[in-house]
Order: C-alpha cells, then sequence, then structure tokens
C-alpha cells in the first residue's frame, strides 16, 4: 500500500529529457516519505530511485511537450507524400503508422502475419498494436515536433492512443490536417503508385474507403468540434497541394515558433 495521495510515472523520453540517466520507470511521490518507507517501496516496485515532486519540480515543469499533428485523408489522398514534404522543409519527424504496421510484417514480428492479414483485408489493426510501436518512436526519437500519418483511424485509435500515450505528449494532438480527396481521385492515385503494396488492388481499395467513411470520418468530426482541423483540398498536383500545406505550417511558424 502506498499511503500517499498523489503519485506519477514519468517514462522514457521524459526521464531522459530531465537528464536522469537510469532506465525507464521513476515513482515520483508527492511528500518526502519516511527513509525506510521509501526504501521499501524503492525495493517493492524495483525502482531506481524515489523522488518527491519538490525534487524535480523545476525540471518537470521545464520540459515541453512535443507538437502533435495528426495527418489523415483517405488512402491515396496524399498524406505520406506531402507528409514527406513538410518534414524536409520544417525539420518535423514523420512517423507514417503504416509504415510501422509493415516494418514489423517485414521484420517477422510476432505480431507480423496478424497486421499482413488484416491490411490485405483493408481492415484496422487492433489499436494497442499501432498505440505502441507510435508510442516507441516517439519515445526513442529526439524531435520535438511530429506528423502522425494515417493515425488514429478509428474512435478506438483515438482512445487507445490518449490513454497509452497520453502522459508524454497529452491528450490532443496541437493540429489535425484533414486532406479532403474525392474517392475517384484516391482510387486512380493507388491504382497507380505501384509501390508492390498488398493492399493496393482494388478489391481492397473499396474496403479501405469503406472503412475511411465508416471509422475514420467520426475521428475528423470529433476534432473539428474541438476546432482542431485544417481541411486541405487534395485535389491538384503535389506542388499546388504543397504550396497550401506551407502557407499552413509557415503560418504556425511564426504564431508560435513552431520550427
Ligand atoms: N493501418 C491500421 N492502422 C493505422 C494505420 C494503418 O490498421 O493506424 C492499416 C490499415 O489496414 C490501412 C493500412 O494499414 O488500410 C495502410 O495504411 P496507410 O496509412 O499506409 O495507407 P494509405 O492511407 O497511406 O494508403
Ligand atoms: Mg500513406
Amino acid at each position: 500500500m502506498i499511503p500517499w495521495r498523489s503519485w506519477s510515472w514519468l517514462i522514457g523520453k521524459q526521464c531522459q529529457a530531465i537528464g536522469f540517466s537510469f532506465s525507464d520507470n521513476l515513482l515520483i511521490l508527492e511528500q518526502a516519505p519516511l527513509l525506510f518507507v521509501s526504501k521499501q517501496i524503492q525495493h517493492a516496485l524495483n525502482l531506481p530511485a524515489l523522488f518527491t515532486t519538490e525534487t524535480v519540480k523545476d525540471a518537470v515543469t521545464s520540459i515541453r511537450r512535443p507538437f502533435i499533428t495528426f495527418v489523415l485523408g483517405g488512402p491515396g489522398s496524399g498524406k505520406g507524400t506531402q507528409c514527406a514534404r513538410i518534414a524536409s522543409a520544417f525539420g518535423v519527424a514523420h512517423l507514417s503508422a503504416g509504415d510501422l504496421l509493415r516494418e514489423e510484417i517485414s521484420s517477422k514480428s510476432t505480431n507480423g502475419e496478424l497486421i499482413r492479414s488484416i491490411i490485405k483485408e483493408g481492415k484496422i489493426v487492433p489499436s494497442e498494436i499501432t498505440v505502441n510501436l507510435i508510442h516507441k518512436a516517439i519515445k526513442s526519437s529526439t524531435a520535438d515536433k511530429f506528423l502522425i500519418d494515417g493515425f488514429p483511424r478509428s474512435e478506438e485509435n483515438r482512445i487507445a492512443f490518449e490513454r497509452i500515450v497520453s502522459f508524454l505528449i497529452g491528450v490532443e494532438p496541437d493540429l489535425v490536417l484533414f486532406f479532403d480527396c474525392p474517392e475517384e481521385e484516391m482510387v486512380k492515385r493507388v491504382l497507380g503508385r505501384n509501390q508492390g503494396r498488398i493492399d493496393d488492388n482494388i478489391e481492397t481499395i473499396k474496403k479501405r474507403l469503406k472503412v475511411f467513411e465508416k471509422l475514420n470520418l467520426p475521428v475528423i468530426s470529433y476534432y473539428s468540434a474541438k476546432g482542431k482541423v485544417h481541411k486541405i483540398s487534395a485535389k491538384g498536383s503535389v506542388d499546388e497541394i504543397f504550396e497550401k500545406v506551407h502557407q499552413l505550417f509557415s503560418s504556425l511558424k511564426e504564431a508560435n515558433g513552431f520550427a
């Protein structure tokens, strides 16, 4: 039993950011316990050290949470292409949920086969798997700005992300970029992109479009209601679309020192 009212876990990145060199988990107690109790807790939880909030307060408040942009849009709406351009123009780390999942397949991880069969069907991989991959990627990056491409794909994805990653970045993204593209244009682009993907065929595309409409649009509505969505018409050439994206990120830069 821990007799103190509140305590918090600081994980991974934060610990590194505030300069503690020991590994992963830290328990921070609101008040300093008596020394022998403190030792017992430390031992029971197998922690490298115990700190009080007082000890780490300054360090914790000086940590800047990363700037998170979710990039959404249907299959072939240009998320990946535009993210690559944003990443190089504005120094933002690009994390593609789909690419992280495909890496799991090619590295033959335990979940690889399951992921492969779900992607082939155009369905959504269990949130736990995707969120953990994103979480790991954020934690192991030194970047302070991230584009999360193609995630969250459902309300369930969104809620899982809030639950698992919130301590690291807070529960909400700073911005949601939505590439709005007509269906026939998306189909044309996906069929023409020739990347050898198991889901870039007409049967799977039809399923992915249905999944997008049924499960992903509600996520966009959720963030719209919170005033977070910036919708960009994704018709036109890569350069034309990037011009609009560039304007948005330039204005962010002016508004809050984004880059
Ligand atoms: N996927 C998923 N969860 C995610 C991202 C992707 O389940 O958060 C799966 C899903 O089956 C999707 C496929 O990976 O259809 C490809 O996603 P990606 O974002 O790479 O495709 P894009 O929309 O860019 O064509
Ligand atoms: Mg993509």
